[in-house]
């Protein structure tokens, strides 16, 4: 049986108690070294064997799978934040399916959640926005065509965007094509990490900002709206709404 498990975004406390369970419980743990916080595996058993995915190749990957298989082992693939979200998850189950290996994926507090989490902002606020896009800026690989920056910023809605912080000045350039020059953006590197830090601005002062802070990698460009202090009270809590739960005030 193999098991991905989300690590959540680097604080190990924000892996989830099953994911924790089957970590601490595996025979076998393969980790990407480059975004998960050791600190997650500190309670492996003491004969757990315990791989660095960053320096193998996917065949590596699966064949210590098959191995420990063959051995009637646990594996536990671990990945940063949610697999889900740029995990390259996928080609590891279809690879396990093909060679009859079970596996069950389990999930973590992806890094843009986080990130929202150490701004305390909420990404959907009444009236601004009600739509979050999560995604990438084109680099060494490549984005369809339709999902270009220039495309999905016509909607002007919550942006976040992973693995791109180290093309600022081309994405805020893309970005500004339909969204306002005052636009907020915060840069947040590390979210949940001893060392985070979170940088505050707009479209037109972010690249500068970033730059002095020397940030170039694991962080996420967050753009929109929902960075500002202007919205509606939510339905939700309105005395006058009512809903399924809840019965309005009538006067
Ligand atoms: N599966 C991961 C994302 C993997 S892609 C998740 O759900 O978060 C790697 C990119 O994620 C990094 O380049 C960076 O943009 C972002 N990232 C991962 N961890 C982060 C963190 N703790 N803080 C900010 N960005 C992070």
């Amino acid at each position: 049986m193999v098991y991905f498990v989300g690590a959540g975004a680097g604080d190990p406390e924000l892996l989830t108690i099953k994911g924790k369970r089957l970590i601490d419980n595996a025979d076998v743990v393969i980790y990407a070294g480059s975004l998960v916080n050791p600190e997650v595996l500190k309670d492996v058993k003491k004969d757990c064997a315990v791989y660095d995915s960053a320096g193998m190749n996917l065949e590596e990957v699966l064949d210590v799978m098959k191995a420990a298989e063959a051995e009637g082992k646990t594996t536990v693939r671990v990945h940063t934040g949610d697999s889900s979200i740029y995990g390259a998850i996928r080609e590891q189950l279809d690879a396990l399916d093909k060679l009859n290996i079970e596996h069950e994926v389990v999930p973590g507090v992806s890094s843009f959640l986080a990130a929202a989490a150490a701004m305390q902002k909420e990404y959907t606020l009444p009236d601004v926005t009600q739509t979050v896009i999560l995604t990438r800026m084109e680099g060494r690989t490549p984005v369809p065509e339709r999902e270009s920056i220039e495309e999905l910023a016509k909607h002007r809605a919550t942006m976040v965007l992973f693995l791109s912080v180290g093309m600022i000045d081309e994405l805020v350039m893309k970005l500004k094509t339909s969204y306002p020059e005052t636009t907020p953006v915060a840069v947040v590197y590390k979210a949940s990490w001893p060392d985070q830090k979170i940088i505050y601005g707009t479209l037109s002062d972010i690249a500068a900002k970033v730059k002095e802070a020397g940030i170039k990698k694991t962080a996420l460009v967050t753009v929109g709206d929902f960075l500002g202090n202007e919205y509606e009270l939510s339905k939700l809590y309105d005395k006058t709404f009512t809903h399924e739960y809840r019965q309005g005030i009538s006067e």
